[in-house]
């Protein structure tokens, strides 16, 4: 199904200003609310459709590429970040607090948006590959500096046992509510406890090792698995290595970036590689037995009389691995001819008598001839 139009979907003008747009993602969030309509499919996805709008037009920059290039202009994913794979667990892990400042006669959903997953933040490394590692997978044992619970307190950042004392705002249930009378009845608003974020208790006597926050800056060795076939840019989760919660809680991710170092011979298409090879005059008018390098190590190729500089040898299966792990590239070994720059006074007599042979001049019924498709598949 084609994409709506952001600014449809929320009824805003394209002139909307901030505020305006999150005014109406509220609207549209709340008519659509999942506690409102159980079992509706229907509401689910206009519930979706308006998240994913608010989501490119409360941010600057893609809200500006949705302006100029429309959908296109974010990429596969909708929204560039969770877009079409949105679940209704990510929307309130994103855009939960938007409900938590809103009256709402439902009781449920307020309690549901102030639910909080206490997580420790992600952390990113580069990883520079050789093409070598790349072609046949690759461990590594890589360094991170990063938070831990801290062992004297087991993360709960109290002193002792006794050292937490439950909320006094909250009374230990992690929650507020109020009632207010508004023109259609009493309301009754639910959000996360100021006091102790949600977690329903405090600490009485912190610990002395790390503050009272249950986690000290650590290093560890972590071990990686690369598969075969990574490229620059890709970027593998390592889950749960990242860094560790304040006072107990989930950790986050370990998230490695891959760079792919320069290999000094062969260049890299996708799964294949590419060589050039200059071959002699000589080699090329009389064929030869050449070494040129491959993945791992040199390969032996058999040039036959009369190669043209031009044509591209293909050896199969000689690139690399499919990262899917199906499959693997080739080797295409262009061929060229080195031309001599300077002769001596005997090489330049030869050649003179080169060119008085025929077999020397170009012969037309011998030339290439789907040069101009060839070309056109070039510049495509
Ligand atoms: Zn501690
Ligand atoms: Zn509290």
């Amino acid at each position: 199904m084609a994409k709506r139009d952001y600014y449809d979907v929320l009824q805003v003008p394209r002139s909307a200003s901030k505020d305006e747009i999150k005014k109406a993602y509220r609207k549209k969030a709340l008519e659509y609310h999942p506690d409102k309509n159980p079992g509706n499919k229907e509401a689910e996805e206009k519930f979706k459709e308006a998240a994913e709008a608010y989501e490119v037009l409360s941010d600057d920059n893609k809200r500006s590429r949705y302006d100029n290039y429309g959908h296109a202009g974010l990429g596969g994913a909708a929204g560039g970040g969770f877009g079409g794979g949105m679940t209704i667990e990510d929307i309130f892990a994103n855009f939960g607090d938007i409900f938590g400042d809103v009256f709402n006669p439902f009781g449920g959903f307020s309690s549901r948006s102030s639910r909080r997953i206490n997580k420790g933040s992600n952390i990113r490394v580069k990883v520079k590959l050789k093409l070598e590692e790349i072609a046949n997978g690759v461990d590594k044992k890589i360094k991170v500096s990063k938070y831990i619970p801290c062992d004297a307190c087991n993360g709960s950042g109290a002193r002792n046992a006794t050292g937490h004392a439950t909320c006094s705002t909250c009374r230990g249930t992690g929650q507020v509510t109020r009632i207010t009378n508004t023109f259609l009845g009493q309301m009754q608003t639910t959000t996360t406890c100021p006091t102790c974020n949600g977690e329903g208790k405090t600490i009485a006597d912190k610990c002395p090792k790390c503050a009272g926050e249950g986690i000290v800056k650590s290093e560890e060795i972590i071990p990686i698995s690369i598969p075969a076939g990574v490229g620059e840019g890709m970027q593998m989760t390592v889950s749960g290595k990242g860094n560790a919660a304040r006072r107990g809680g989930v950790n986050g991710d370990l998230l490695i970036l891959i760079q792919e170092e320069e290999h000094p011979e062969l260049i890299r298409d996708g799964n294949d590689l590419l060589y050039n090879l200059y071959l002699s005059i000589p080699e090329a008018t009389m064929g030869a037995a050449v070494e040129i390098p491959a993945i791992d190590g040199k390969v032996k190729i058999r040039i036959e009389p009369g190669t043209q500089p031009g044509k591209i040898l293909r050896l199969r299966n000689k690139g690399l691995p499919n990262v899917n792990g199906y499959g693997k590239g080739d080797l295409l070994v262009s061929i060229n001819v080195w031309i001599p720059k300077e002769l001596s006074r005997e090489e330049k007599a030869l050649m003179e008598k080169f060119s008085q042979s025929r077999n020397f001049k170009p012969d037309p019924d011998a030339m290439e001839k789907n040069f101009f498709e060839r070309m056109k598949s070039y510049f495509k």
